[in-house]
């Protein structure tokens, strides 16, 4: 990995070789998180945007000397990322915008963006010899964890709220991971899961924690910007719980602008739902990742609900360092986003992707963005994950006798 300098500690600001350290700053425990840095010019030796205009692998790892892999190390076989970015041009012009793409993260392998970090998860694990996989999740991290590894045929072991919804338990179950259902909150969930991977030596997934998991996650970055032809869009949208993908998005950008493969960074919006808002209180009180306390998280959407969000150092500077904004939506405006994203787009997204698009309607509301901005929305989760919730957001069919008669009676609204 010479395209890696250090490992550096976001909160003291030292600076570690890869090989010195596992996964946080010694100085400062479990929130001592760490932010990889790179060789930009040594990387741009190896990979530009000529080069990848050439190459035909259209996954993650077309961007592999962009990752803190070892370059020879062996990849999972699944097809990660090159998730496809639709121009939504009706979906623009009900929101009074010119320009809006949606990128349908819904189409990893697993159904959800965690695939990006899980894979990477996968490679790193290996790279340590691990024999187990470890992570906490509120659903959707373990089901990618749980398919990388099935495809690699390594042994894994998730541990999810007993509220997840059951889609993602039984994704867990299907690939053949160990599932520990805990009697408790996402929030604890993770703490047991960091407990036992201490304890039997377990290799640590877990998000905010593991620093190489945003350097999955960044990825989506460096796609949509290869996808506009370099030409960077103004605004991306997000959802935010742990501030994990809000923190990986704004690490692919500051690679590329960095290099100067974009000439601008695009602002960050971030998406919280109401009930689970602690990064935008703090973002809106102007309070430091350090000073934040948990709350009591409760939202429809499972998969950003966090009371204290394990990256959320990441998850601030990538709406600080953009000038972007966070934004906050409630569960009625998330679950009625689910029918307006899929009607105006065609992508089904579950609670916590039709978020993005509750939090852009909420961002023009507040002014924040002007009609020309080009504005991409990260639809992170697919829809078939919670089709409890999604049911809430519709109507209900029409229920016919055999009888063509009867079809008539029905159309007629009769
Ligand atoms: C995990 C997840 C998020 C939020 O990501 P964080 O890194 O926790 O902020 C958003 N949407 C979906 C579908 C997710 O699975
Ligand atoms: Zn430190």
């Amino acid at each position: 990995m010479d395209h890696v300098k250090s490992l550096k500690c976001l909160i003291c600001g030292r600076e570690y070789r890869p090989d010195e350290v596992e996964y946080v700053c010694p100085e400062h425990g479990d929130e001592g998180i760490l932010d990889v840095q790179y060789d930009y010019d040594l990387i741009h030796s190896r990979i530009s945007p000529a080069s990848l205009a050439q190459n035909h692998d259209y996954t993650i790892w077309r961007y592999k000397p962009l990752i803190a892999v070892e370059p020879d190390s062996p990849t999972p076989p699944l097809t990660v990322g090159w998730t496809p970015l639709y121009r939504a041009d009706r979906l623009a012009a009900g929101l009074g915008l010119k320009h809006v793409w949606v990128k349908d993260d819904g189409r990893n392998p697993s159904a959800s963006f965690k695939d990006r970090a899980s894979a990477v998860a996968v490679v790193k694990a290996r790279e340590k010899g691990a024999q187990i996989i470890t992570t906490s999740s509120t659903g959707n991290a373990g089901a990618a964890l749980s398919a990388l590894c099935a495809s690699v045929a390594q042994p894994n072991v998730v541990f999810v709220p007993e509220s997840a919804p059951p889609a993602k338990v039984a994704q867990l179950l299907v690939y053949g991971s160990t599932v520990m259902l805990v009697r408790g909150t996402y929030d604890e969930a993770f703490a047991l899961c960091a407990q036992a991977a201490r304890e039997f030596g377990w290799y640590n997934r877990n998000t905010g924690f593991n620093p190489y998991m945003s350097e999955g996650k960044k990825t989506a970055s460096l796609e949509i910007c290869e996808q506009l032809g370099w030409d960077a869009p103004d605004w991306i949208v997000v959802s935010v719980g742990d501030g994990c993908i809000i923190g990986g998005l704004y690490k692919g950008l500051f690679d590329l602008y960095s290099m100067g493969w974009i000439n601008k960074m695009p602002k960050i919006l971030g998406v919280q739902a109401a009930g689970s808002a602690a990064l935008y209180d703090a973002w809106v009180r102007g309070i430091d990742a350090m000073a934040m306390t948990p709350i009591e998280a409760h939202t429809v959407a499972d998969s950003i609900s966090a009371d204290l969000p394990a990256d959320r150092i990441k998850g601030l500077r990538a709406v600080r360092a953009t000038n972007g904004a966070y934004v906050k939506v409630t569960d009625e405006e998330i679950l009625a986003a689910i029918p307006v994203l899929a009607r105006g787009s065609g992508v089904f997204a579950e609670p916590a992707g039709a978020a993005a698009y509750a939090g852009l309607v909420q961002g023009i509301k507040e002014g924040r963005i002007t009609p020309d901005e080009r504005v991409v929305i990260l639809s992170t989760g697919n829809g078939l994950k919670d089709i409890a919730s999604a049911r809430k957001s519709v109507g209900e069919p029409f229920v016919v006798d055999k009888d063509l008669a009867d079809v008539k009676r029905k159309l007629a609204g009769q």
